[in-house]
């Protein structure tokens, strides 16, 4: 713990985090559902976790995961809105939906019916090289889930794990022209969701370069800002 988080309401935050594969979201997601003590909901981790349990929703994303296409609309609503509902008075931080339009739409409709509207959506920048570099270096362990970076984090021995020995490997959606692929997906159908939250005065930019710290202290200081009545656009 450390002292920031002795101001921090635990449990009254809604926010939506966005940006483009290989922003870091994840990573600063789960520390700020932590830090304001709500739910992570992490639509591509609920994804993967059903396609690793062979689910039959799990085998239907596959096909587009594996692509860098987006899962249809109607499939992630349905599967979001149940998380919603049960997040009750927790809030919640939303990571990696909406991702369209169409979602930003029926999230709004969702939260209007509950009578709790999202408090910061938070948009993380960075640029296109840099995605790249970052998540086509990645591998991760098909065993363990541990990664690594052909940059800066090898294994010990080529192709195994540290940790568990198991086979370390690309994924099949970090290939770089997989990944080309979702970036063009990104700005197609989801950075227009920019100028949605823009127009109603809830997205607040945060620069997704540099210290994992650094970048987790800048989001917090725009929700800290927001909640102190200050306005996110
Ligand atoms: P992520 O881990 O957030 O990058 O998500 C991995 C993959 O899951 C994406 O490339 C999409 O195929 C799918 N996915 C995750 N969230 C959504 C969403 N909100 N809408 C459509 N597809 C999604």
């Amino acid at each position: 713990m450390d002292d920031q988080e002795d101001d921090v309401t635990t449990g009254d935050l809604r926010a939506v985090l966005f940006g483009p594969p290989g922003a870091g979201k994840g990573t600063q997601a789960a520390r700020l559902a932590e830090r304001y003590g709500v739910p992570h909901i992490a639509t591509g981790d609920i994804f993967r976790a059903n396609v690793n349990g062979g689910t039959d929703l799990g085998r239907e994303a596959k096909r587009y995961m594996d692509e860098g296409e987006l899962v249809p609309d109607d499939v992630v609503i349905g599967m979001v809105a149940d998380r919603v509902e049960d997040s009750g008075e927790a809030g919640f931080l939303l990571d990696g939906f909406p991702r369209t339009t169409p979602q930003a739409e029926a999230l709004e409709g969702l939260l209007d019916d509950l009578g709790r509207p999202l408090d910061i959506v938070l948009h993380f920048r960075i640029d296109d090289d840099e995605v790249v570099r970052r998540i086509a270096g990645r591998r991760v362990c098909v065993d363990c889930g541990a990664t690594y970076h052909v940059e800066h984090d090898v294994p010990e021995e080529e192709g195994v794990c540290d940790r568990c020995g198991g086979d370390v490997i690309l994924r099949d959606d970090d290939r770089e022209d997989v990944v080309r692929n979702r970036l063009d997906v990104y700005r197609e159908e989801t950075e227009p969701l920019a100028e949605f939250y823009g127009e109603r005065g809830l997205l607040v930019e945060v620069d997704a370069v540099g210290d994992p710290d650094a970048i987790t202290e800048r989001a917090t200081e725009a929700i800290t800002s927001v909640r102190d009545g200050d306005t996110a656009a």
